[in-house]
C-alpha cells in the first residue's frame, strides 16, 4: 500500500471509532455527555442542601453524579424569564434538580423534546385556555411552563404531596416517552400497562368519593393521576406505601427508583 494511504485511513477508523462510541455504548455515551462540565460551585450546592430533600437523602457517593446531571440538563435547555427580570442561578439548579430526581432511574433521559423553560413569578393566565395556570407542560411548543412561588413552595413544603415542579416534570417524563426521539419508548411496557390498570382503579375511587391519600385533582384524567402520584411518591413515600403497597412498588419499579 503507498504512503499517502495511510493518513486518510487512519482519519477513517478514528471517525468510525467515535460513531461506535457516540452511538452504540449508552454508558459511555453518557460518561462523554458528562464529562467535563465544571463543578457545580460552592453556592449551588447549597441552594441545593437548603431546598432539595431528594439530594440531602442520597448517598454521599452518588451526590456528585446528581450534580452533573443536573449541570447537563441546565446546558440543554434554554430557560426564558416571564414577567420577571431575568433567570436565576438558583432558579436553573431547582428546577434541574427536579427533573433529575424524577429521570434518576433513566440515566440517559434529559426530558430532551422540552427545549425551553418558562418561568413566570406566580400564578399567569394562558391566553390558550383563557384561565389561570401554576405551571403547563405544551409538546406542541415543546416547552415546560413554571410558576416560582409555586414551585418554591412545593419545595419548601416537602411532605404535603403538593409539589408542583414533580408534578410537571411528571407531565413531561410520560410525554416524552411517546414521542419519538433518542429518549423514545424508554419506560418499561409491561409495568406501564400495569400501572394503568391499577390507576384507573384509584381514580374510580376518588371519582366515588372514596377515601383516598391523592387529591381530587388527579382524578381528572389518568396523566394528572400519574402526576398526583409522582407527588405523592417523593414527599410522602411512607404514607404513599402503607396506603397501597402495589400501587407504590409499581410506580418505583416504573421509574427504577
Ligand atoms: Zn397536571
Amino acid at each position: 500500500m503507498q504512503d499517502d494511504v495511510w493518513g486518510p485511513l487512519f482519519i477513517f477508523g478514528v471517525a468510525i471509532l467515535i460513531v461506535i462510541l457516540f452511538s452504540s455504548f449508552k454508558g459511555l455515551n453518557l460518561g462523554f455527555r458528562l464529562w467535563g462540565l465544571p463543578p457545580l460551585g460552592k453556592k449551588n450546592r447549597e441552594t441545593l442542601k437548603k431546598y432539595c430533600r431528594f439530594y440531602n437523602e442520597l448517598p454521599a457517593n452518588e451526590r456528585a453524579n446528581f450534580e452533573k446531571r443536573i449541570q447537563y440538563f441546565i446546558k440543554k435547555k434554554t430557560f426564558i424569564p416571564r414577567s420577571i427580570p431575568q433567570v436565576t442561578p438558583e432558579m436553573k439548579i431547582l428546577i434541574g434538580a427536579t427533573a433529575i430526581q424524577l429521570t434518576y432511574g433513566y440515566p440517559n433521559v434529559y426530558l430532551t423534546h422540552f427545549k425551553r423553560i418558562l418561568i413566570y413569578p406566580d400564578n399567569y393566565y394562558s391566553t390558550i385556555n383563557k384561565v389561570y395556570h401554576q405551571g403547563e407542560v405544551n409538546p406542541l411548543n415543546k416547552i415546560i411552563v413554571i410558576s416560582w412561588n409555586n414551585f418554591v413552595r412545593g419545595m419548601i413544603n416537602n411532605d404535603d404531596g403538593v409539589n408542583l415542579g414533580l408534578h410537571e416534570m411528571a407531565h413531561a417524563l410520560r410525554l416524552e416517552n411517546i414521542i419519538r426521539n433518542n429518549e423514545f419508548n424508554f419506560i418499561d411496557k409491561k409495568v406501564l400497562d400495569h400501572w394503568e390498570y391499577l390507576a384507573g382503579q384509584e381514580i374510580l375511587k376518588l371519582r366515588n368519593g372514596q377515601e383516598s391519600i391523592f387529591r381530587g385533582y388527579g382524578a381528572t384524567s389518568a396523566e394528572e393521576f400519574f402526576a398526583v402520584a409522582i407527588e405523592n411518591f417523593f414527599e410522602r413515600p411512607d404514607q404513599f406505601k402503607s396506603y397501597d403497597t402495589t400501587l407504590y412498588h409499581t410506580l418505583a419499579q416504573l421509574l427504577k427508583q
